[in-house]
């Protein structure tokens, strides 16, 4: 990716960079010191790390919260006594569409306007998990669309990622209405459909955007604050799980977006170990 390109993308975050007064097109940049320096913007993925980058080893060991300890765990899809919908081994991609497009487990079935099951790449590395569709997801049955999505995307090409490159979804396929919070059993009736997308996608990570999603994800009334910036791991597949801020938290915080680059970088970081 072009130098030029990259500080469009940090410039989309609000993360700005400067260049050197009188130094021509092209030149190497300088920042200010609390601006990320384009030396710290993202590699090309198959790059060796950077000898100042902090190698899996360094990087905080997954949380054992209490609150996790408490709560059972998850069963794998298909075991005995496991009657929820998609969680049969051998449900393929077209298969679990289907049924999370006739579901009506919870009441979010009598509200939505369709399901948003997800989009993105099915053979990605990389699963980024939100909430629940918000108004303009529920219209149009995507995830992450709009100004927030614009700035997810964003977020991603810091990174060196593409939309198409990485699979997008939410915990829940449903839009809850007036944009509330989703409740603990909304998200119980439908985590199961995600645990099987992330069965058939078999991501190197996730990326939990926003604190509803972090939470549910990871089972756990942490603060988001406080969940960043470690290494956790989800579900029987252990997958490593890394959190960050929502985006539509971030358009309306912006003083945060250089937390969440921070926490990109981070992430991106574990990945290339994984
Ligand atoms: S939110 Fe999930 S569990 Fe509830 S009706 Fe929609 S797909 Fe089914």
């Amino acid at each position: 990716m072009s130098s030029a390109l990259r500080r469009e993308y940090l410039a989309a975050l609000g993360l700005e960079t400067w260049v050197v007064r009188g130094k021509p097109p092209g030149s190497p940049e300088t920042a200010r010191p609390d601006a990320p320096a384009l030396r710290d913007l993202p590699e090309p993925r198959d790059t060796p790390a950077r000898p100042d980058a902090p190698a899996l080893r360094d990087l905080p060991e997954p949380r054992d919260t209490p609150e996790l300890r408490d709560l059972p765990e998850p069963r794998a899809p298909g075991a005995a006594g496991d009657s929820s919908p998609g969680r049969e081994a051998g449900v393929d991609w077209p298969e679990l569409r289907a049924r999370v497009a006739a579901c009506t487990r919870c009441a979010l079935c009598n509200t939505r306007t369709q399901t948003v099951f997800g989009v993105g790449s099915q053979t990605a590395d990389w699963l980024i998990v939100g909430e629940a569709p918000g108004a303009e997801e529920d219209r149009q049955g995507e995830p992450f669309v709009g100004r927030a999505g614009q700035l997810l995307n964003s977020m991603l090409r810091a990174i060196g990622l593409t939309r198409e490159q990485v699979y997008i979804a939410n915990v829940l396929k449903c839009r809850p209405p007036g944009n509330r919070d989703p409740t603990a059993s909304e998200a119980a009736e439908c985590l199961p459909y995600l645990e099987q997308q992330i069965a058939l996608l078999k991501p190197k990570i996730m990326l939990a955007v926003g604190r509803i999603a972090s939470q549910n994800l990871l089972r756990t009334e942490v603060t988001l604050g406080r969940l960043r910036q470690q290494v956790h791991r989800f579900g029987l597949s252990q997958v490593p799980l890394v959190v960050t801020y929502h985006p539509a938290y971030l358009l309306r915080t912006p003083a945060d977006k250089r937390k969440a680059w921070e926490d990109l970088k981070f992430a991106r970081e574990v990945c290339a170990r994984v």
